[in-house]
């Protein structure tokens, strides 16, 4: 009888594949839903924050990011609340950090508000991190100050130079508010170009219970670039970072240019990410409320088996897009929770 030899096949992460065949390998980790800012589109000024003993450990954060890095995530955001607030989040810079020497791991990133970044700038070199997004809504410093509540724009300028110097390429966020800052992206776009950073305008999601009236704020981006392309030349580029953002070069100056328009323009069928909450919440998707909560199959057990399971239902049923809507009609917010919450 011949003899047959089995040769154990290579022991490859099995991929996260959802019902619509989109492969899931961008994961953003709200690593604390605390902020030293109190922006007005994103919380109210007496935001209550999570009892500590609900908010994951360092040490849990870490297993539970690898996890999913084992699984196929090639892509981990750190944001909150505010990252950098977190007390000693360098520790998990540094451990997540060890994906990207196997190779795991092709990118580890953070979205900050910057007021720490003067701190933290070349530790987040050394761990690894290349790229980070800074969210700054205007370049005005009272406008700032009125936007962000408790912000500081200096210090935001200091941690972004901080950043700059420590090697970090840099991306600006900005989230357009009618009547707010829609006289400041003219000076923004000429400052990024200046500065090499990327730019991308966001449109407001309505999430979570803020102090105002949210509609009032809205402003379609699709209105936005209609009046830029009147002073800035606006080249449609095929760049893709695999998000929902769709870029143009500013011919002027160079630098690329992103709107980020969830409410105009429907960017699901190309999601390839997931969310998770500081809880340890698992979001299928931004802008709907189901979730799968990973903490208890975490803590039951050393190993990850429950875990693992649990990854694996939950993205057997992530939607197949959102549906957010703002409207006067529909005054309330269409998703329940903070952006502080998911992360953005
Ligand atoms: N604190 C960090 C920061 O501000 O960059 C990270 C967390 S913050 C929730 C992530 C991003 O979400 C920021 O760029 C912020 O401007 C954006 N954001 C917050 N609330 C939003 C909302 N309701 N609509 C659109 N973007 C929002
Ligand atoms: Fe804080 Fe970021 Fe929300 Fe502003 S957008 S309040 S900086 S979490």
């Amino acid at each position: 009888m011949p003899y047959i030899t089995l040769i154990a096949a290579p022991e490859s992460a099995p991929l996260m594949i959802d019902p619509f065949g989109r492969e899931i390998s961008y994961l953003r980790v709200s690593v604390t839903d605390r902020c030293d800012f109190r922006c007005v589109y994103c919380m109210s000024e007496h935001m209550t924050f999570l009892p500590k003993r609900d908010v994951l450990s360092l040490e849990e954060l870490d297993r539970l990011c690898s996890a999913f890095v084992r699984k196929g995530v090639t892509k981990l955001r750190l944001t909150g609340g505010e990252p950098l607030v977190r007390k000693d989040i360098m520790t998990l810079f540094h451990g997540l950090g060890r994906h990207l020497k196997t190779g795991a791991l092709e990118e580890l990133t953070l979205t900050t508000n910057g007021s720490l970044l003067d701190r933290y700038a070349e530790d987040l070199f050394a761990a690894g991190v290349r790229r980070i997004n800074v969210s700054l809504d205007s370049l005005d410093p009272d406008k700032f100050k009125s936007i962000t509540r408790w912000g500081n724009i200096d210090k935001v300028m200091r941690g972004i130079a901080a950043a700059k110097r420590a090697g970090l390429a840099i991306k600006i966020n900005t989230v357009a508010l009618n009547g707010i800052n829609d006289d400041d992206f003219d000076r923004l776009i000429a400052w990024c170009g200046e500065q090499g950073f990327d730019l991308t305008l966001i449109e407001t999601m309505p999430m979570g219970d803020i102090d105002g009236d949210r509609s009032a704020d809205y402003l379609p981006l699709s209105d936005v670039r209609r009046d830029l392309d009147k002073r800035w030349h606006l080249e449609d580029i095929d760049y893709q970072t695999g998000g929902p953002a769709r870029y143009v070069r500013v011919k002027e100056t160079g630098a690329r240019l992103g709107f980020i328009t969830p409410m105009t323009h429907n960017f699901c069928e190309s999601c390839n990410r997931v969310r998770i909450t500081c809880t340890g919440k698992l979001y299928m998707c931004l802008g709907q409320t189901d979730s799968a909560d990973l903490r208890a199959p975490l803590r039951a057990s050393e190993t990850d088996s429950d875990l693992d399971a649990a990854i694996d239902a939950a993205i057997a049923r992530k939607p197949k897009g959102h549906d957010f809507i703002i409207d006067r009609t529909n005054r309330g917010p269409a998703v329940e929770r903070h952006m502080s919450v998911t992360g953005g």
